[in-house]
C-alpha cells in the first residue's frame, strides 16, 4: 500500500531542518563535482565516520580527475584498502578516463551524461547533479527508500526496482527548483541521524514526524519493508605468516573474481593441520624452522564469510620465490601493496596495519 501523503509537504520542514543540523564534513565545505562523486562512491556500505580519513588522503593524492585517471593501479588500491568493493575505485579510474578524453576532466552537469559514465547509477548521478550542480533530479539510495517508504508508509518491499522507480518519481515531481542538493542531502542525512537503519528511529527528534504515516500507524517495525537477506556462503581458509627475520611473503590474487588483483598473506583452501602446511611449505621450496598456530579470525563479505584459521612459520633466509611470492619487508606492504581488510588480524603478527586500523591509529 502507498499511503498518499503529499510529499511536497516534507520539503519545507526538512530543508529548515537541514540547514541547522547538517553535520560538518570534509566533501560539504566545497560541494566541487569531483568531491561530491569520490564521497558518494566511498560512503556506498561504509559510515560517514570512516569516510572521512579515507575521502581526505584520497583528493590530497588525487586532487583532479587527471590525477585519478593516471594514478598506477597498485596506489589507486593501496588508497582504497579497508573500504571493501574494490571494482567502485576501477570504475572510478574508467570514468576518469572518459571525463579526461570527452569533458576537458570534469563531470558533466547533465544528469543523463553522468549516468552514462562507467560506475555510476541513478543515485551517484543524481547525487552529482543535485548537490555538485543544483539540478532537480532526487538521489534515492538506501536512506532515502526507508525515510519516504515510511513517511508514505509503504509497505511494498523496498529492494524491489519497480519500488525504487516509484519513489524516485514521487520525488522528482517535488524536488525544490532552488535547491536540490540541500533537499536531497537533507533526507540522506535524516535516514543516518535520525530515522536509522539499525535499531529504533528517533521520532522525536524528527522534523515530519506529522506527516509521517508510519509512525501515525505505529507500522515502525514492519515498514520498511525488505525481503530476506540470502545466507552468505562459508570459506574456511589457513593464513600463512611467513617470516625469516628481515622478510615476510605476499602474493598477488587473481584478477578475477573477490578481492581482484590485490594482494594477500598465502592462504589455502580449508583449516589445515600442522602437517599439511609443512607439506605445502616444502613443495614451494621453504625451509621451515618453527611453526606456531594463530588464532582463528573471520570476514564478512557481502555473500561470502571467511573463517580462517592461521599460522606463523619462521623460516631460514628467503630468496625471491620462483612460485610467484613477492618477499618483501613487511613495512613495504603497508606503503606499496594493496591488502584487504580480510587479512587485518593476521597481518597484525607482522606489525602491518591495514585500511581502516591504519587510520585510526
Ligand atoms: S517520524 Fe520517525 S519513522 Fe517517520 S520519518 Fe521521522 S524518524 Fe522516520
Amino acid at each position: 500500500m502507498m499511503n498518499n501523503t503529499n510529499l511536497e509537504s516534507i520539503t519545507e520542514p526538512l530543508i529548515c531542518w537541514f540547514q541547522k543540523n547538517a553535520r560538518v564534513l570534509p566533501w560539504r565545505e566545497r560541494p566541487l563535482p569531483y568531491y561530491v562523486w569520490i564521497s558518494e562512491i566511498m560512503l556506498q556500505q561504509t559510515r560517514v565516520e570512516a569516510v572521512k580519513p579515507y575521502f581526505n588522503r584520497f583528493i590530497q593524492a588525487l586532487p583532479r580527475v587527471q590525477d585519478l585517471a593516471e594514478c598506477p593501479e597498485d596506489r589507486l588500491l593501496k588508497l582504497w584498502e579497508g573500504l571493501g568493493y574494490y571494482n567502485r575505485v576501477r570504475n572510478m579510474q574508467k570514468a576518469a578516463r572518459v571525463l579526461i578524453e570527452e569533458y576537458d576532466g570534469v563531470l558533466p552537469a547533465d544528469y543523463e551524461k553522468l549516468l552514462k559514465l562507467p560506475g555510476i547509477g541513478r543515485y551517484t548521478a543524481g547525487a552529482v547533479a543535485s548537490i555538485a550542480y543544483g539540478i532537480p533530479v532526487p538521489a534515492v539510495d538506501g536512506n532515502v527508500l526507508r525515510v519516504i517508504s515510511r513517511i508514505i508508509e509503504n509497505d511494498q518491499d523496498i529492494t524491489k526496482q519497480s519500488v525504487k522507480d516509484e519513489i524516485e518519481a514521487m520525488l522528482l515531481a517535488v524536488e525544490p527548483k532552488e535547491c536540490p542538493g540541500t533537499f536531497n542531502q537533507s533526507l540522506m542525512e535524516l535516514g543516518a541521524v535520525v530515522c536509522l537503519p539499525n535499531g529504533a528511529p528517533l521520532c522525536d527528534r524528527c522534523p515530519v514526524r506529522e506527516l509521517c504515516q508510519a509512525r501515525i500507524h505505529e507500522k515502525l517495525d514492519v515498514i520498511p519493508k525488505k525481503k530476506e537477506k540470502q545466507k552468505r556462503r562459508i570459506e574456511e581458509k589457513t593464513v600463512l605468516v611467513i617470516r625469516d627475520g628481515f622478510h615476510t611473503v605476499i602474493q598477488k590474487r587473481p584478477s578475477t573474481g573477490l578481492l581482484a588483483g590485490l594482494y594477500e598473506l598465502p592462504n589455502l583452501a580449508g583449516h589445515l593441520s600442522r602437517k599439511e602446511v609443512l607439506q605445502y611449505l616444502k613443495e614451494q621450496n621453504f625451509l621451515p624452522v618453527r611453526i606456531q598456530p594463530l588464532k582463528e579470525a573471520r570476514h564478512i563479505f557481502s555473500h561470502v564469510e571467511w573463517r580462517m584459521t592461521g599460522y606463523m612459520v619462521l623460516v631460514e633466509e628467503m630468496e625471491q620465490s620462483e612460485s610467484g611470492m613477492l618477499v618483501i619487508e613487511p613495512e613495504r606492504t603497508e606503503e606499496e601493496y594493496p591488502i584487504p581488510a580480510a587479512f587485518s588480524a593476521y597481518a597484525r603478527y607482522l606489525q602491518i596495519k591495514l585500511g581502516q586500523e591504519k587510520y585510526e591509529s
